[in-house]
Order: C-alpha cells, then sequence, then structure tokens
C-alpha cells in the first residue's frame, strides 16, 4: 500500500492564517503520525515474519496502529505494558478497544522481558514503543517532500513547521530533509529528553528542531483545563478536530511563542483521533460543569 499525498489546507486561526497538513485523513484505519512511521513494513515483504512484538502504555497510539499493521500483514499481534486498570478491561474504549478487535494479544509484564520473548522467536519483528527507530524515516522522508511540494504549490512565503513531540522522532527527520525550520515542543518530558532520543537516533544530527517552550511547566497525560479551551476553540472556528493527548500542549506553548516566529506557520495534525475516545471521557468527566 502507497498512501495518497494528504491534503494542505489553509485556515484563519485567531487572525492568523495557518497551513494544516492532513495526515489525520491518510486512511479511516490507519492514519497519522504512526501510519508514517510504519510505513515502511507496508512497503516491503517479511516472507519469514510471522508476529509483531512491541510494547507501551496501554492507550498508545503506536498500539492501535500496529494492530492495524499486523491485521493487513496477516501477522499475529503481541504487545506488553505495565498494567491495564481493571476499569478498562471491564469497559474497554478507545486505542485499547479497537487494538483488540484487531486482534491483539495483550499482556503486562517488565518492560524487558519482551525483548527476550522476540530474541526466541526469529518470526519476530520488535518494535520499539512509540516507533522511536530507523524505520520510521522511511515515511517520514516521504512526508517531508510532500510538505516541500505543498509549500511549493500554494506560494507560501518564509514558512515554519510546528509540530508537537513525543520522541521527537518526528521532527528531527522532518527536519533532517527540510530547509525551512522545524519547531517543536516537548510533552512527555523535560527539553534534555528531546535532545537525548535525537542522539540516540540520529548522533550528530547537522541540524536539529528548535523547541518551543512555556511558562508553565505540563505534564504528560494530565487534563489541562486551557488545553482544553484551546482544542475546543480550535474545532469550533477551524472545524478540524485534533488530538486530546499531544496537540493540546502544542497549541498552548505555540501560541504562547507565536509573535517571536516570523513568516507563516505549517501545522502538522498528526491523527491520533481513535485515543481521542479515552481522552474525551477523562476530559468531560473532569469539566463536565464548566461553561465555555
Ligand atoms: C506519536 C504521536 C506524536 C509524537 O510523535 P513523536 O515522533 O514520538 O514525537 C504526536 N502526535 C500524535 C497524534 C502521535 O500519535
Amino acid at each position: 500500500m502507497i498512501f495518497n499525498p494528504t491534503p494542505f489546507e489553509s485556515y484563519t486561526f485567531k487572525d492568523k492564517s495557518i497551513w494544516i497538513k492532513r495526515d489525520d485523513l491518510i486512511s479511516e484505519d490507519f492514519s497519522g503520525n504512526k501510519a508514517r512511521k510504519f510505513e515502511y513494513f507496508l512497503s516491503i515483504d517479511f516472507p519469514n515474519i510471522k508476529k509483531i512484538v512491541s510494547y507501551g502504555s496501554n492507550q498508545s497510539n503506536a498500539m492501535y496502529s500496529l494492530s492495524v499493521l499486523a491485521k493487513m500483514k496477516n501477522w499475529e499481534f503481541i504487545y506488553f505494558c505495565d498494567h491495564i486498570p481493571t476499569f478498562l478491561k471491564q469497559n474497554p474504549v478507545g486505542n485499547y478497544k479497537y487494538a483488540l478487535q484487531n486482534g491483539m494479544q495483550i499482556f503486562t509484564t517488565n518492560n524487558k522481558s519482551y525483548e527476550a520473548y522476540a530474541q526466541k522467536n526469529k518470526d519476530t519483528l520488535i518494535i520499539e514503543e512509540g516507533g522511536r527507530q530507523k524505520e520510521s524515516e522511511y515515511g517520514l522522508k516521504k512526508l517531508a517532500l510532500e510538505l516541500k511540494n505543498d509549500i511549493l504549490k500554494n506560494s507560501i512565503s518564509n514558512p515554519y513547521i510546528f509540530l508537537p513531540s513525543g520522541t521527537g522522532i518526528t521532527a528531527l527527520y522532518l527536519q533532517k530533509y527540510l530547509s525551512f525550520q522545524v519547531y517543536t515542543c516537548s510533552t512527555v518530558g523535560s527539553d534534555e529528553y528531546l535532545k537525548k532520543q535525537w542522539n540516540m537516533v540520529e548522533d550528530g544530527a547537522k541540524k536539529v528542531p528548535e523547541i518551543l517552550n512555556s511558562k508553565k511547566k505540563y505534564h504528560y497525560g494530565k487534563l489541562y483545563f486551557e488545553g482544553y479551551k484551546i482544542w475546543q476553540e480550535l474545532k469550533e472556528e477551524l472545524d478540524v478536530e485534533f488530538d486530546l493527548l499531544y496537540d493540546p500542549i502544542g497549541w498552548i506553548k505555540l501560541l504562547e511563542n507565536i509573535d517571536k516566529l516570523k513568516g507563516t506557520l505549517v501545522y502538522i495534525h498528526q491523527g491520533g483521533l481513535k485515543g481521542n475516545e479515552s481522552m474525551k471521557a477523562r476530559y468531560e468527566r473532569k469539566y463536565d460543569k464548566i461553561d465555555f
């Protein structure tokens, strides 16, 4: 399967004209950032492989996308995580629910046993947490080339790219293949964590993305009223639904710095909407009574 180029759309948000790369629209089942990262595995045959093994959180976007990949390839999918809450087991939602529907076998274990498991099985492909591996470069390079084309075709002068980071791998590879400045922000750990990830994947990269910061500290997976508010504003003004884990922090940090950034914003929509089902439920429980 080869992905078609995704739409590149122009919007106005808070009186600024911006562009959004709609990677949420790659396809119904296989979309967003993880589809780009795993495109490599779709692009070639693996005649000896019968299983995928991976690990990470029990609601991760990568977990769901791997379940789709395994289904498309007719592979078994074995996934390790450190815990599954009883409530989730009894009431499956979001990525967890849909990955199970695709045949995922999930186990709780300490995070090293997946390696031992895969070593015993030569027919097994190991995928690092969140797709933090070299193979991701294949699909992300294609995204960079698409962006180059989109920017040229629309005669955008002085463009800059923004996307929120988890591992930072996407931002790193986009910067590798683009001459425009790529800005990002951390959502998972500190800025030091991001830089460490970049060194692990590409030691001595010529140019790395620039990290934007905010006055307030944000913690991964926590709920923030101001994040939910921006997410709703985007939905209303643009009629575009963003992800609720990375994008709210991304937009908060971007807007805090936007007056310093000269040029035209190109925001990468990295999908993740299947995961919104569980995030929305959490937000609604917390902020139900607040009127915007
Ligand atoms: C995985 C993911 C990210 C983070 O990508 P990294 O390459 O790990 O920085 C951001 N947004 C969404 C929706 C994702 O699924």
